[in-house]
């Protein structure tokens, strides 16, 4: 079991109560080691004594999320729709593919503060930094429909803004049945939290990087963080990952129909990255407003380029767009399913 030994309930309350009723430490444990495994509720855990259980279920509320909403796909993605105890929106979803992987994809903040002009939830109004519990909390209520062994930090928010909240549910994920080596990490090149990610997390948790522009000119158009964090400076963090752990970067690209899918956008961008250190994720784009998602024959002439210059990529498989549940896509809108 990993140091976050509690995380499915508000960590604090439940040590609170703890202490405060001269409970055993090792009770803690013993709760997240249910919720870690699946479990619905305290009635199951059936280790504690009768009187805590009853206690907790008045007392300590077993998850710090609220589902508000779930909408199923037909390719089977799950969203779920939650709200925080102070009424922000967050959004998780499980993706199932067809090889059996579980994946599940969770929210590190409600909203984002960082305004990429295609992502709708730069769109919405920036709340706040989620907690450790409030996201694990998540991969908790997805691992309850069926146990998961992938996660991505992908969903709602810049997960290098709130780095200590999104380290400590990462470091947590191997109760849940998903190894670090199955979870990544994305960011858009917040350089304080990246660079700190680089030098401290010792533990084989992947890397993606949403590029998505090969020049820093249509970047910062798409992305404002860039004139904050040019791509040079951010591609040598990258670098410095790899040089350190030995782990190749996912580098996030989503085709955007006439924007940045040309040729030779393609060759820029293998001009710009490694392939011994980067691997590129093409991303069909899933419409939210202002641009069109690529034709399957500019994404199909782009990957080629792509191969011609031995840059290692592929295309990735969209899932859920039918309930708004894609890449891109997360806005805290109920009831679109
Ligand atoms: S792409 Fe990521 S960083 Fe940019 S606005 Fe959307 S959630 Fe925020």
């Amino acid at each position: 079991m990993s140091n976050a030994t509690l995380a499915n309930v508000d960590r604090a309350l439940l040590q609170q109560h703890l202490s405060e009723r001269c409970e055993p430490a090792y009770r803690a444990g013993q709760v997240w080691e249910w919720a870690a495994r699946g479990a619905t509720g305290y009635e199951q855990m059936t280790n504690l004594p009768d009187a805590l259980r009853r206690r907790l279920e008045q007392e300590v509320p077993f998850s710090t999320l609220e589902l508000v909403e779930e909408a199923r796909s037909s390719d089977g993605t799950v969203k779920a729709l939650f709200r925080t105890h102070d009424g922000h929106p967050v959004e998780a979803v499980l993706m199932r593919y067809r090889d059996g992987r579980r994946s599940v994809c969770v929210s590190s903040q409600s909203g984002c503060p960082l305004t990429c002009t295609f992502c709708a939830t730069g769109q919405m109004r920036f709340g706040r930094n989620l907690t450790s519990s409030e996201i694990l909390d998540q991969a908790l209520h997805l691992r309850r429909i069926e146990p998961v062994d992938h996660a991505v930090f992908m969903g709602m928010g810049e997960p290098m803004v709130n780095l200590d909240s999104v380290l400590e549910a990462a470091r947590a994920l191997p109760d849940v049945g998903i190894t670090w080596r199955r979870t990544t990490i994305s960011t858009v090149g917040w350089l304080p939290g990246l660079r700190r990610f680089v030098d401290e997390v010792e533990e084989p948790i992947r890397l993606a990087f949403s590029l998505h522009a090969p020049t820093d000119e249509l970047r910062s158009e798409l992305m404002p963080v860039n004139d904050r964090y040019p791509l040079d400076e951010v591609l040598a963090e990258c670098m410095r990952y790899f040089a350190l752990r030995r782990r190749k970067v996912f580098v996030e690209y989503v085709m955007l129909r006439g924007v940045n899918d040309r040729v030779e956008q393609a060759r820029a961008l293998a001009d710009l990255l490694d392939p011994k250190v980067f691997k590129v994720n093409l991303i069909p784009y899933n419409p939210t407003g202002i641009y069109d998602g690529s034709t399957s024959k500019a994404i199909a002439a782009f990957k080629a380029a792509l191969d011609r210059a031995r840059l290692p990529s592929t295309v990735r498989l969209t899932r859920g767009r039918d309930i708004q549940a894609a890449c891109g896509q997360l806005a805290a809108r109920p009831g679109r399913s």
